[in-house]
């Protein structure tokens, strides 16, 4: 794995060394290791760098306005009153993903097979594509506060709406931006996978916070945000209501999460107004990872609990920031281990220098 450090590196004073860590994530468990020093190892093959963003597409693209023909049918948009489905005249737009990984639509007699070792489920299920803008633009912070608090109001009304298929668990809802985090179109969009099991990730977590407010009364979340908060090396940006902290224990450098400072597990309680205060933070520090990353690609993905959730007292959502840094290799995809070169300490240091 390699990060490519842009710049000098910055004076921050660790209370590590540069020996090697291991840490273990808060929440689900899962091991990492910090070695800042393997940063110095030779990089001799072409392509061993993660690639940055780039752009070199047509335009208009299957999701600029006019072209509305080329995608199925809008599920939700937020658009000018009077102007009708399926046309131009919206702001937001969510729409069926054309070519999907599940469909809602599958004949679940014909596809179940039972078995001990080869079991098979039918690929129910509905993926979506939210557009998040009109214009042709393939960096979401170039979206305005407005325009990216639309975002977060759409996530919040499609899970509600999911919500009402009770053969649908769970709703993942992530973002790629940049073919390196596996976008294939640049128009900024976000995307809805809802399937009928909750995912691993999210059962991992759920199990983990599971277990420390039995052993403690207490949501771990809470407790890692009022850890950060009163520690501060960790903090990168906070506003009335939410907090952005480098991940303890992370995957790639400069990994980040957003989270609620008050407890809430289910995303679908989130106020418009709130969805504007998020808004306005996650442009905040993404702006601030473009700055000193050299605008790398990158996933976000929403933790929520499961649809039609109760109100869980030990979970707790939050949004994942993974920037492709580094590009996983054997230890990560066969062990489950992530190696990072740069300590969450330093990451902070650096995204709040370049707020
Ligand atoms: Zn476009
Ligand atoms: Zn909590």
């Amino acid at each position: 794995m390699k990060v490519p450090l842009t710049g000098a590196v910055a004076p921050y004073v660790t209370d590590m060394s540069d020996e090697p860590e291991f840490r273990r994530d808060p929440v689900c468990g899962r091991w990492a290791v910090v070695a800042p020093e393997r940063s110095r190892r030779p990089m001799t093959l072409d392509g061993a760098e993660p690639r940055h963003r780039k752009n070199g597409e047509r335009k208009p693209c299957p999701f600029c306005p006019g072209q509305e023909h080329d995608t199925p049918r809008e599920v939700l948009a937020y658009r000018e009153p009077g102007t009708p489905a399926d046309g131009p005249g919206w702001r937001l737009r969510v729409v069926p993903n054309r070519f999907p990984a599940v469909r809602p639509d599958v004949d679940e007699e014909a596809c179940s097979v039972g078995g001990m070792v080869f079991v098979t489920t039918p690929g129910l299920g509905r993926a979506e594509v939210m557009i998040e803008c009109p214009e042709h633009l393939t960096d979401p912070t170039k979206l305005t506060d407005g325009r990216f608090a639309d975002v977060f109001r759409a996530y919040r009304d499609r899970l509600l709406t999911l919500a009402e298929d009770p053969r649908l668990a769970y709703a993942a809802v992530f973002k790629n931006v940049g073919a390196e985090a596996g976008a294939s179109l640049g128009h900024t969009h976000s995307q809805l996978v809802a399937t009928p099991v909750v995912p691993d990730a999210v059962e991992a977590e759920l199990a983990g916070g599971k277990e420390f407010y039995t052993r403690t009364r207490r949501c771990v979340f809470c407790d890692l945000a009022a850890r950060e908060l009163a520690a501060g090396k960790r903090l990168i940006a906070r506003s009335a209501n939410f907090l952005a902290v480098a991940a303890y224990a992370p995957r790639f450098a400069y990994e980040f999460w957003v989270l609620p400072l008050a407890h809430a597990a289910r995303y679908e309680t989130l106020s418009d107004a709130a969805a504007l205060e998020l808004a306005v933070l996650m442009k905040r520090v993404l702006t601030a990872l473009d700055r000193a990353q050299a605008e790398p690609a990158y996933n976000w993905f929403l933790h929520a609990a499961p649809l039609r959730s109760a109100e869980l007292p030990h979970f707790h959502w939050h949004l994942e920031v993974l920037p492709r840094t580094a590009r996983p290799a054997g230890l990560e995809w066969g062990f489950g281990c992530y190696i990072t070169t740069v300590a969450p300490e330093q990451a902070a240091w650096e995204l709040r220098a370049a707020l």
